[in-house]
Protein backbone atom coordinates (compact mmCIF):
# COMPACT_ATOMS: atom_id res chain seq x y z
CA UNK A 1 0.00 0.00 0.00
CA UNK A 2 1.52 3.33 -0.24
CA UNK A 3 3.60 5.16 2.24
CA UNK A 4 2.48 8.95 0.76
CA UNK A 5 0.67 11.19 3.56
CA UNK A 6 -0.14 14.53 2.06
CA UNK A 7 0.15 16.05 5.96
CA UNK A 8 3.98 15.96 5.62
CA UNK A 9 4.01 17.92 2.64
CA UNK A 10 0.96 20.68 3.42
CA UNK A 11 1.56 24.21 2.61
CA UNK A 12 5.01 23.44 0.93
CA UNK A 13 5.96 25.16 -2.12
CA UNK A 14 4.46 22.87 -4.26
CA UNK A 15 1.20 23.35 -2.54
CA UNK A 16 1.19 27.45 -2.52
CA UNK A 17 1.59 26.75 -7.02
CA UNK A 18 -0.84 24.19 -7.21
CA UNK A 19 -3.57 25.72 -4.66
CA UNK A 20 -3.32 29.38 -6.11
CA UNK A 21 -3.60 28.49 -9.20
CA UNK A 22 -6.58 25.78 -8.29
CA UNK A 23 -8.38 28.84 -6.49
CA UNK A 24 -7.80 31.10 -10.13
CA UNK A 25 -9.19 28.28 -12.54
CA UNK A 26 -12.63 27.72 -10.05
CA UNK A 27 -13.02 31.55 -9.90
CA UNK A 28 -13.27 31.71 -13.45
CA UNK A 29 -15.18 28.81 -14.13
CA UNK A 30 -17.21 30.39 -11.67
CA UNK A 31 -17.86 33.57 -13.68
CA UNK A 32 -20.62 32.43 -15.63
CA UNK A 33 -23.84 31.14 -14.15
CA UNK A 34 -23.69 27.62 -15.02
CA UNK A 35 -22.84 25.17 -12.28
CA UNK A 36 -19.76 23.62 -12.49
CA UNK A 37 -18.81 20.22 -11.27
CA UNK A 38 -14.75 19.48 -9.99
CA UNK A 39 -13.45 16.54 -9.88
CA UNK A 40 -10.11 15.49 -7.41
CA UNK A 41 -8.92 12.57 -8.43
CA UNK A 42 -6.16 12.18 -5.52
CA UNK A 43 -7.96 14.41 -2.61
CA UNK A 44 -5.55 13.58 0.20
CA UNK A 45 -7.23 14.00 3.59
CA UNK A 46 -8.45 17.22 2.85
CA UNK A 47 -7.58 19.46 5.68
CA UNK A 48 -3.89 19.88 7.97
CA UNK A 49 -2.46 21.36 11.26
CA UNK A 50 0.73 23.03 10.44
CA UNK A 51 1.32 21.84 14.25
CA UNK A 52 0.92 18.60 13.55
CA UNK A 53 3.51 15.84 13.72
CA UNK A 54 3.43 15.59 10.59
CA UNK A 55 4.14 19.23 9.28
CA UNK A 56 6.56 19.56 12.16
CA UNK A 57 8.87 16.81 11.35
CA UNK A 58 9.22 18.02 7.35
CA UNK A 59 8.97 21.41 8.30
CA UNK A 60 8.17 22.11 4.59
CA UNK A 61 5.19 24.74 4.76
CA UNK A 62 8.52 27.04 6.15
CA UNK A 63 9.63 26.76 3.27
CA UNK A 64 6.14 27.68 1.75
CA UNK A 65 2.92 29.24 2.91
CA UNK A 66 4.48 30.30 6.24
CA UNK A 67 7.46 32.23 4.35
CA UNK A 68 5.10 32.85 2.19
CA UNK A 69 2.84 34.77 4.63
CA UNK A 70 5.60 36.27 6.87
CA UNK A 71 7.11 38.11 3.26
CA UNK A 72 6.09 41.82 2.53
CA UNK A 73 4.50 40.26 -0.42
CA UNK A 74 1.73 39.21 1.66
CA UNK A 75 1.31 42.45 2.55
CA UNK A 76 0.61 43.44 -0.69
CA UNK A 77 0.01 40.54 -3.38
CA UNK A 78 -0.67 40.72 -6.43
CA UNK A 79 -4.48 39.89 -7.59
CA UNK A 80 -3.78 36.10 -7.93
CA UNK A 81 -1.80 35.84 -5.03
CA UNK A 82 -4.52 37.59 -3.15
CA UNK A 83 -7.09 35.63 -3.98
CA UNK A 84 -5.26 32.34 -2.71
CA UNK A 85 -3.93 34.18 0.92
CA UNK A 86 -7.89 35.06 1.47
CA UNK A 87 -8.95 31.44 0.83
CA UNK A 88 -6.03 30.10 3.70
CA UNK A 89 -7.29 33.09 5.88
CA UNK A 90 -10.69 32.31 5.82
CA UNK A 91 -9.48 28.88 7.41
CA UNK A 92 -7.72 31.11 10.08
CA UNK A 93 -10.04 33.15 11.41
CA UNK A 94 -7.96 33.93 14.49
CA UNK A 95 -4.98 35.17 12.59
CA UNK A 96 -2.96 32.71 13.72
CA UNK A 97 -1.65 30.26 10.53
CA UNK A 98 -2.69 26.71 11.92
CA UNK A 99 -4.58 25.26 9.73
CA UNK A 100 -4.21 24.35 5.96
CA UNK A 101 -6.62 23.60 3.36
CA UNK A 102 -5.87 20.58 0.86
CA UNK A 103 -7.48 21.02 -2.01
CA UNK A 104 -11.21 18.96 -1.29
CA UNK A 105 -11.06 22.08 1.05
CA UNK A 106 -9.93 24.73 -1.30
CA UNK A 107 -12.65 23.99 -3.41
CA UNK A 108 -15.14 22.89 -1.05
CA UNK A 109 -15.02 26.26 0.25
CA UNK A 110 -15.81 27.80 -3.28
CA UNK A 111 -18.86 25.69 -4.11
CA UNK A 112 -21.96 27.77 -5.14
CA UNK A 113 -25.76 27.05 -3.45
CA UNK A 114 -26.94 28.68 -6.92
CA UNK A 115 -26.16 27.12 -9.45
CA UNK A 116 -25.41 23.97 -7.21
CA UNK A 117 -21.78 23.02 -7.98
CA UNK A 118 -20.89 20.00 -7.18
CA UNK A 119 -17.40 18.39 -6.32
CA UNK A 120 -16.40 14.44 -6.16
CA UNK A 121 -13.08 13.62 -4.14
CA UNK A 122 -11.20 10.15 -4.86
CA UNK A 123 -8.42 8.85 -2.12
CA UNK A 124 -7.47 5.20 -1.70
CA UNK A 125 -5.06 5.92 1.07
CA UNK A 126 -7.68 4.26 4.06
CA UNK A 127 -6.38 6.13 6.98
CA UNK A 128 -6.56 9.39 4.65
CA UNK A 129 -9.70 8.52 2.89
CA UNK A 130 -11.43 8.48 6.67
CA UNK A 131 -9.81 11.32 7.73
CA UNK A 132 -11.30 13.08 4.58
CA UNK A 133 -14.91 11.48 5.19
CA UNK A 134 -14.55 12.99 8.72
CA UNK A 135 -12.98 16.50 7.57
CA UNK A 136 -15.75 16.77 4.36
CA UNK A 137 -18.66 16.65 7.40
CA UNK A 138 -17.53 19.85 8.84
CA UNK A 139 -18.11 21.66 5.05
CA UNK A 140 -20.90 23.84 4.56
CA UNK A 141 -21.47 22.45 1.25
CA UNK A 142 -20.89 18.84 2.33
CA UNK A 143 -24.20 17.90 0.42
CA UNK A 144 -22.71 19.07 -2.76
CA UNK A 145 -19.86 16.64 -1.80
CA UNK A 146 -18.99 12.99 -2.32
CA UNK A 147 -16.47 10.98 -1.41
CA UNK A 148 -15.08 7.43 -2.74
CA UNK A 149 -12.43 5.42 -1.45
CA UNK A 150 -11.61 4.44 -5.16
CA UNK A 151 -9.53 4.40 -7.76
CA UNK A 152 -9.63 8.09 -9.18
CA UNK A 153 -8.07 7.71 -12.31
CA UNK A 154 -11.22 4.62 -12.76
CA UNK A 155 -13.86 6.74 -11.12
CA UNK A 156 -13.04 9.55 -13.05
CA UNK A 157 -14.81 7.74 -15.96
CA UNK A 158 -18.22 7.42 -14.33
CA UNK A 159 -17.95 11.37 -13.72
CA UNK A 160 -17.44 13.20 -17.14
CA UNK A 161 -19.13 14.71 -19.13
CA UNK A 162 -20.66 16.19 -16.08
CA UNK A 163 -24.37 17.58 -16.91
CA UNK A 164 -23.57 20.94 -17.19
CA UNK A 165 -20.49 20.25 -19.14
CA UNK A 166 -18.67 22.68 -17.53
CA UNK A 167 -15.84 22.00 -14.92
CA UNK A 168 -12.30 21.03 -13.89
CA UNK A 169 -10.67 17.78 -13.32
CA UNK A 170 -7.87 18.07 -10.98
CA UNK A 171 -4.86 15.02 -11.30
CA UNK A 172 -2.67 15.36 -8.45
CA UNK A 173 -1.14 11.86 -8.10
CA UNK A 174 1.63 11.28 -5.24
CA UNK A 175 3.67 9.51 -8.00
CA UNK A 176 5.19 6.59 -5.51
CA UNK A 177 4.40 4.33 -8.80
CA UNK A 178 6.25 5.43 -11.41
CA UNK A 179 3.50 3.98 -13.90
CA UNK A 180 1.63 7.00 -12.64
CA UNK A 181 3.05 9.42 -14.82
CA UNK A 182 1.47 7.33 -17.76
CA UNK A 183 -1.77 6.59 -16.16
CA UNK A 184 -2.18 10.80 -16.58
CA UNK A 185 -0.87 11.17 -19.45
CA UNK A 186 -3.58 8.18 -20.62
CA UNK A 187 -6.10 9.96 -18.47
CA UNK A 188 -6.01 12.96 -19.91
CA UNK A 189 -5.85 11.76 -23.29
CA UNK A 190 -9.20 9.53 -22.72
CA UNK A 191 -10.83 11.97 -20.56
CA UNK A 192 -10.68 15.03 -23.46
CA UNK A 193 -12.31 12.52 -26.06
CA UNK A 194 -15.81 12.38 -23.16
CA UNK A 195 -15.54 15.85 -21.84
CA UNK A 196 -13.59 18.42 -24.73
CA UNK A 197 -14.52 21.77 -22.73
CA UNK A 198 -13.69 20.37 -19.46
CA UNK A 199 -10.62 22.25 -17.79
CA UNK A 200 -8.18 19.64 -16.64
CA UNK A 201 -5.07 20.88 -14.40
CA UNK A 202 -2.13 18.19 -14.01
CA UNK A 203 0.65 18.82 -10.95
CA UNK A 204 3.70 17.29 -11.42
CA UNK A 205 7.32 16.81 -9.45
CA UNK A 206 10.25 18.27 -10.55
CA UNK A 207 12.73 15.32 -10.22
CA UNK A 208 15.96 13.61 -11.73
CA UNK A 209 13.59 10.87 -13.27
CA UNK A 210 12.78 10.36 -16.94
CA UNK A 211 9.48 9.84 -16.50
CA UNK A 212 8.76 13.17 -14.53
CA UNK A 213 10.64 15.55 -17.53
CA UNK A 214 8.72 13.49 -20.19
CA UNK A 215 5.18 14.16 -19.05
CA UNK A 216 4.85 17.83 -20.03
CA UNK A 217 6.14 17.19 -23.27
CA UNK A 218 3.85 14.40 -23.65
CA UNK A 219 0.96 16.38 -22.42
CA UNK A 220 2.12 19.34 -24.68
CA UNK A 221 2.03 16.62 -27.39
CA UNK A 222 -2.00 15.39 -26.96
CA UNK A 223 -3.44 18.66 -25.79
CA UNK A 224 -1.54 19.64 -29.44
CA UNK A 225 -3.12 16.74 -31.19
CA UNK A 226 -6.61 17.54 -29.49
CA UNK A 227 -6.65 20.82 -30.74
CA UNK A 228 -6.54 22.06 -27.35
CA UNK A 229 -4.98 24.88 -25.54
CA UNK A 230 -2.87 24.86 -22.66
CA UNK A 231 -0.35 26.27 -19.73
CA UNK A 232 2.44 25.41 -18.19
CA UNK A 233 4.03 27.08 -15.21
CA UNK A 234 6.38 25.42 -12.64
CA UNK A 235 8.27 27.55 -9.50
CA UNK A 236 11.49 26.05 -8.46
CA UNK A 237 12.54 27.65 -4.85
CA UNK A 238 16.65 26.00 -5.60
CA UNK A 239 19.05 24.38 -3.08
CA UNK A 240 19.18 25.89 0.50
CA UNK A 241 22.99 27.85 0.72
CA UNK A 242 24.55 25.98 3.05
CA UNK A 243 28.32 27.49 5.21
CA UNK A 244 31.10 26.73 3.29
CA UNK A 245 32.52 23.56 4.53
CA UNK A 246 29.06 22.65 6.29
CA UNK A 247 27.56 19.54 4.57
CA UNK A 248 25.22 20.13 2.28
CA UNK A 249 21.24 18.29 3.87
CA UNK A 250 19.05 16.52 1.25
CA UNK A 251 17.17 19.57 -0.77
CA UNK A 252 13.67 17.73 -0.71
CA UNK A 253 11.63 18.55 -3.24
CA UNK A 254 12.73 21.70 -4.93
CA UNK A 255 10.87 22.64 -8.20
CA UNK A 256 6.99 21.00 -9.49
CA UNK A 257 4.70 22.48 -11.79
CA UNK A 258 0.81 22.90 -13.20
CA UNK A 259 -0.03 21.28 -16.65
CA UNK A 260 -3.54 22.86 -17.40
CA UNK A 261 -5.05 21.73 -20.55
CA UNK A 262 -8.21 24.58 -21.15
CA UNK A 263 -6.91 27.19 -18.94
CA UNK A 264 -8.57 30.68 -18.15
CA UNK A 265 -7.39 32.52 -20.99
CA UNK A 266 -6.47 34.93 -18.55
CA UNK A 267 -4.32 33.14 -16.16
CA UNK A 268 -0.99 32.90 -17.71
CA UNK A 269 -1.05 37.21 -17.70
CA UNK A 270 -2.12 37.02 -13.69
CA UNK A 271 0.88 33.89 -13.30
CA UNK A 272 3.55 36.47 -15.61
CA UNK A 273 3.12 39.00 -12.87
CA UNK A 274 2.77 36.19 -9.87
CA UNK A 275 5.31 34.20 -10.31
CA UNK A 276 8.74 36.27 -10.09
CA UNK A 277 7.82 38.04 -7.14
CA UNK A 278 6.71 34.47 -5.55
CA UNK A 279 10.32 33.04 -6.58
CA UNK A 280 11.89 35.99 -5.29
CA UNK A 281 10.01 35.31 -1.87
CA UNK A 282 10.31 31.87 -1.45
CA UNK A 283 13.86 31.30 -3.36
CA UNK A 284 16.55 29.62 -1.46
CA UNK A 285 19.58 30.32 -3.79
CA UNK A 286 21.00 27.77 -6.87
CA UNK A 287 18.71 27.55 -9.30
CA UNK A 288 15.70 29.31 -8.16
CA UNK A 289 13.12 30.26 -10.85
CA UNK A 290 10.46 29.77 -12.77
CA UNK A 291 8.78 28.53 -16.27
CA UNK A 292 5.78 30.04 -17.44
CA UNK A 293 4.95 28.80 -21.18
CA UNK A 294 1.19 28.53 -23.35
CA UNK A 295 0.54 27.48 -26.84
N1 LIG B 1 -4.74 16.91 -4.00
C1 LIG B 1 -4.32 16.98 -2.60
C2 LIG B 1 -4.14 18.42 -2.22
O1 LIG B 1 -3.76 19.24 -3.06
O2 LIG B 1 -4.40 18.75 -1.05
C3 LIG B 1 -3.06 16.19 -2.36
C4 LIG B 1 -3.07 14.80 -2.89
S1 LIG B 1 -1.62 13.86 -2.59
C5 LIG B 1 -0.41 14.63 -3.58
C6 LIG B 1 -1.99 12.40 -3.49
C7 LIG B 1 -3.00 11.49 -2.80
O3 LIG B 1 -3.45 10.51 -3.73
C8 LIG B 1 -2.46 10.71 -1.61
O4 LIG B 1 -3.23 11.00 -0.48
C9 LIG B 1 -2.59 9.23 -2.02
O5 LIG B 1 -2.96 8.39 -0.95
C10 LIG B 1 -3.70 9.30 -3.04
N2 LIG B 1 -3.71 8.25 -4.08
C11 LIG B 1 -2.66 7.60 -4.64
N3 LIG B 1 -3.08 6.84 -5.68
C12 LIG B 1 -4.42 7.03 -5.80
C13 LIG B 1 -5.40 6.59 -6.72
N4 LIG B 1 -5.08 5.76 -7.73
N5 LIG B 1 -6.68 7.01 -6.57
C14 LIG B 1 -7.00 7.85 -5.55
N6 LIG B 1 -6.11 8.33 -4.65
C15 LIG B 1 -4.83 7.93 -4.77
Amino acid sequence: MFSYRHGFHAGNHADVLKHMVLVAVLKHLQAKPTAITVVDTHAGAGLYRLDSDFAGTSGEAQDGIVKLLASPLAAEPPPLLADYLAMVAGFNPSGRNKVYPGSPFVTGSMLRQEPRDRLWLFELHPTDSKALLGHVDQLATKRQVGVKREDGFEGLRALIPPPSRRGLVLIDPSYEIKNDYAKVAHCVQESLKKFATGTYMVWYPVIPRPEAHELPRRLKTLANQAGKPWLHAALNIGLPAHEPGEQAGRPGLTASGVFLVNPPHTLKAALQETLPPLVEVLGRGRGQGHTLESS
